[in-house]
């Protein structure tokens, strides 16, 4: 998936703060934060929204909700709360092709999401 952002962000081509890695799931701070933290989670492999997860991909949901939830304890969010967002598909306003978590925080978050 050499035309995937996240893809080459995961093979080192195109530049990321990285927050955090794991066995099969990468961490790197979003390029346009929305809060104080603003974390992204993929699969290191490339998968193109959430119902690509399943069959051969069954250990990507562990994989990458771990990694979130450890992004949030590093990032000193853990405590005071934090939202995960998994935008799946045009109307759920996914922007980037390849499955991603945002990991929100370092403030309130507003309800219900516009
Ligand atoms: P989506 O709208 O698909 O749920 O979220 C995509 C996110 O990826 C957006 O928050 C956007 O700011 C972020 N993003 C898009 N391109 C890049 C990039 O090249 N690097 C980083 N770090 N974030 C990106
Ligand atoms: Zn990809």
């Amino acid at each position: 998936m050499n035309d995937c952002v996240f893809c080459r962000i995961a093979a080192g081509e195109i530049p990321a703060r990285l927050a955090a890695r794991a066995e099969g799931a990468l961490a790197f701070h979003d390029l346009n934060p929305r809060a104080p933290v603003h974390v992204l989670v993929i699969p290191t492999a490339h998968l193109g929204d959430a119902g690509a997860v399943g069959g051969d991909a069954h250990s990507v949901w562990p994989a990458v909700m771990e990694l979130a939830v450890e992004v949030a304890r590093r990032e000193g969010i853990a405590d005071a709360g934090y939202r995960l967002v998994i935008n799946s598909g045009s109307d759920g306003g996914q922007s980037v092709a390849h499955l991603h978590v945002h990991v929100l925080g370092g403030r309130r978050m507003t309800w219900p999401p516009g």
